[in-house]
Parts: structure tokens; C-alpha cells; sequence
């Protein structure tokens, strides 16, 4: 299960893109504001055990340092300049089950008219 702290008030919540109930936050939605997502990430369990989120949560909660590792934001920004974004992501599957199930309606009806044609003709 993906685990992930809201980089602006501390909440728990399930992962790193989701928006938060606490304080409404969306790193997803931040769109380009890549490093918000990098630290979303960072404050995840793909970073943390789960046991050590709710302490950096409350660390956030009270203002202090969760000691982010600079590097590694500055490669996880890569990693998200690369990708698509995760609203993007999200939704593809989806839109590609659509796609896929148009293609296989048409393909359908193209050999139906095409066995109809030739059985017509015969
Ligand atoms: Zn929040």
C-alpha cells in the first residue's frame, strides 16, 4: 500500500498525488510545480517505512525540518520531467480501454459489412 505525508500540513494520506483532506493540497494538480511532487514523493512510504511517516507528518505539523535530501529531489524532479504527469497517468487507462473498444467496435463492423458484401455478392 502507498503511504504518503501532505507536504504542507502533515496529514496522512494514500499517496503522494492524491490531494489532501487536511488542508486540500494536490500536488498533482500543482501541474508543472514539479519540485511540490518530488517532495510529495520523497515523503512517501517508497522513501519511508510506513511507521516513519506519521513522524515526519507531525514534524510538518509543528514547523520542523524533515530534513529533505537535496540530491535526491533534484533526480526525482527528473524522474518526473520524464514522465507523464500523474493526473495524466491517472487517467490513461481509461481513456486507452475507450480507445481500444471503439478500434475493436469498428473492426467488428468492417468484417461484418465485409462478410455481408461478399456473402451478398456470392
Ligand atoms: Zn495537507
Amino acid at each position: 500500500m502507498n503511504v504518503a505525508v501532505c507536504v504542507g500540513c502533515g496529514e496522512t494520506k494514500e499517496g503522494p498525488f492524491e490531494p489532501c483532506d487536511g488542508c486540500g493540497l494536490d500536488p498533482a494538480r500543482g501541474g508543472t510545480d514539479r519540485m511540490l511532487q518530488a517532495r510529495s514523493l520523497w515523503l512517501s512510504s517508497r522513501f519511508f517505512a510506513e511507521g516513519m511517516l506519521p513522524e515526519l507528518g507531525r514534524r510538518i505539523r509543528e514547523g520542523e525540518p524533515v530534513g529533505y535530501d537535496l540530491g535526491m529531489l533534484a533526480q526525482l524532479v527528473e524522474e518526473l520531467k520524464t514522465q507523464k504527469l500523474p493526473t495524466i497517468s491517472r487517467a490513461a487507462p481509461g481513456c486507452s480501454i475507450l480507445t481500444w473498444s471503439l478500434l475493436g467496435m469498428m473492426l467488428t463492423l468492417g468484417a461484418a459489412a465485409a462478410f455481408l458484401y461478399l456473402h451478398w455478392r456470392s
